[in-house]
């Protein structure tokens, strides 16, 4: 889409979240993912004809919490629907879903844009359901079908046509999947599936109230992904629009080989599925008090907890942004400044540089969870207290933290071991400063002669014959001492 385009995108999107419940939604099979195929099920989940679902109350418990969060209205009453299709890989012939009357309605979720702006993108309802099974297409064997994932719980998150361009509907994933993480109802992993994206988009004049007709992409596993696809289907639609032509309403695929979306089916052949209140379960109740004790257990919005990282710490806003990506980068970020007992904003951004630069680092190279990293926050805050109390300096520390990474003993012992201690000992660097100068009095000249620049030459000649363990801010006072010196017995 060019800027000076007549036309502007229209975007809604439905995200699926799987939820983090330890059994499914109406049996007691365990949702666990990557077991033996069609081992985790039972006569429930597999359909057979006379058993009864019975709902799993933590799936209610975790659509409250995330309907709190992005300020739904939740419902006092609502009821499930049976959603008939058939596919070989729902045993069923239905999946039990909400229609008319979902569980939460309304609310927004605010995305951060580029520009430090923030939008509310508006939800048209949250409702629980349950997957459906697996086909795996195996080109030895034909089509296999994997029951496991039949009855395991999922939210659907259907936002209003809010989304304005390709790049603000990959923030409101990011920010959808920030939030579901945050509150620990969806791990989020896109690859496994436990969030997945249809986008329904059209494009309109810019002026233009109606909408035009939309589309819907599908099978989409990851945030880039809808981003492209969105790219590419605003463009084929303009260029039908451009040619007088018209946009018909259907469903698309994504081939992200291909970078195509292709035509799945129409909508005159769509699925009409009869949806119909399910028969075998009462409807959903949820009290007040049911809501105040949710609500109490909520953690910080993550939008909540960068607004706050920026007032409290005084972080620049791409420090509170990195922080907050996950609830348990915050949360060591935090737990780091709780042991140094620290209200200073330096020593604040002094850990915030760590924590970004160094523990971040590691972790994403070694592609491991914040809470596996082997630094604990109570034996960073103590390599952190040793710089600032001059134990060690700055760049000693990224030796003492690579030691970290490899022992589970306390930054003194390693720095006891390494004899890393700082050398603070005003008669010791005096001596190598003396030294430094006499041997290189033709640069000693040009700074007498006025070049201040060569002073930070004496200081790195000072540090590599200490092997960068002399104290700095000492180095420099000797150093200042006796050029004042110099020029005084000269002058
Ligand atoms: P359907 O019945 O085809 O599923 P819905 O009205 O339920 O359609 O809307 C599904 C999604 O499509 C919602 O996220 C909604 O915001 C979005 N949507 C609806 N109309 C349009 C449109 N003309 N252009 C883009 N998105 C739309
Ligand atoms: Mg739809
Ligand atoms: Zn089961």
């Amino acid at each position: 889409m060019k800027l000076n385009d007549p036309y502007e995108p229209v975007i809604g999107l439905e995200v699926h979240a799987q939820l983090l419940t330890e059994s499914k939604a109406f049996c007691s099979c365990t949702t666990k993912f990557g077991n033996e195929p069609n081992t985790n099920v039972c006569p429930v989940c597999l359909g057979m004809p006379g058993v009864l679902p019975v709902l799993n109350k933590n799936v209610v418990e975790f659509v409250i919490r995330v309907g709190l969060a992005m300020k739904c209205n939740i419902a006092q009453r609502s009821i499930f629907a049976r959603k008939n299709y058939f596919y070989p890989d729902l045993p069923k012939g239905y999946q039990i879903s909400q229609y008319e009357e979902p569980i939460c309605s309304g609310g927004y979720v605010e995305i951060d844009l580029d520009d430090h702006t923030r939008k509310k993108i508006g939800l048209t309802r949250i409702h629980m359901e349950e997957d459906a099974g697996k086909s795996i297409h195996d080109l030895d064997v034909d089509t296999l079908v994997d029951i496991n994932r039949c009855g395991v719980p999922l939210i659907e998150i259907v936002s209003e046509p809010d989304i304005s361009s390709p790049r603000e509907a990959y923030l409101y994933l990011y920010k959808i999947r920030q939030i579901v993480t945050y509150l620990g109802i969806c791990d989020g992993n896109m690859e496994e599936g436990s969030l997945r994206c249809d986008a329904n988009v059209s494009v309109r004049r810019k002026g233009e109230k109606k909408f035009g007709t939309k589309t819907e992409v599908k099978n989409m596993n990851s945030f880039r992904y809808v981003e492209r696809a969105l790219e590419f289907e605003i463009n084929r639609q303009i260029q039908l629009l451009e040619e007088a032509e018209e946009v018909v309403q259907e469903t698309l695929l994504w081939d992200a080989n291909q970078n195509i979306a292709y035509p799945m089916r129409s909508k005159e052949e769509a699925h009409d599925y009869r949806y119909f209140p399910e028969p075998d379960l009462v409807p959903v109740v949820v009290d007040e008090p049911w809501i105040d004790r949710v609500r109490a257990t909520l953690p910080e919005h993550p939008t909540t907890r960068y607004d706050r990282f920026i007032a409290e710490y005084a972080l620049p806003q791409y420090d509170a942004d990195i922080l907050t990506t996950e609830k348990s980068y915050a949360d060591y970020f935090e737990l780091v400044l709780k042991e140094l007992h620290t209200k200073n904003k330096e020593q604040i951004k002094l850990v915030s540089n760590w924590v970004m630069t160094d523990v971040l680092r590691v972790v994403s190279e070694q592609k491991i969870d914040i809470k596996h990293f082997p630094i604990s926050p109570t034996r960073l805050a103590t390599m952190i207290s040793l710089i600032n109390d001059g134990t060690i300096s700055g760049k000693i520390a990224k030796e003492v933290f690579e030691e970290m990474l490899k022992s589970s003993d306390d930054p003194r012992v390693i720095i006891e071991k390494k004899g890393l201690m700082q050398l603070s000992d005003q008669r010791v660097i005096e001596k190598v400063v003396t030294e430094v100068l006499d041997r290189n009095t033709a640069q000693v000249e040009k700074y007498l002669a006025g070049n201040e620049k060569v002073f930070g030459y004496f200081v790195g000649e000072v540090m590599k014959a200490t092997k960068g363990k002399a104290n700095p801010r000492i180095v420099n006072d000797i150093l200042k001492k006796k050029f004042a010196h110099i020029q005084v017995s000269k002058g």
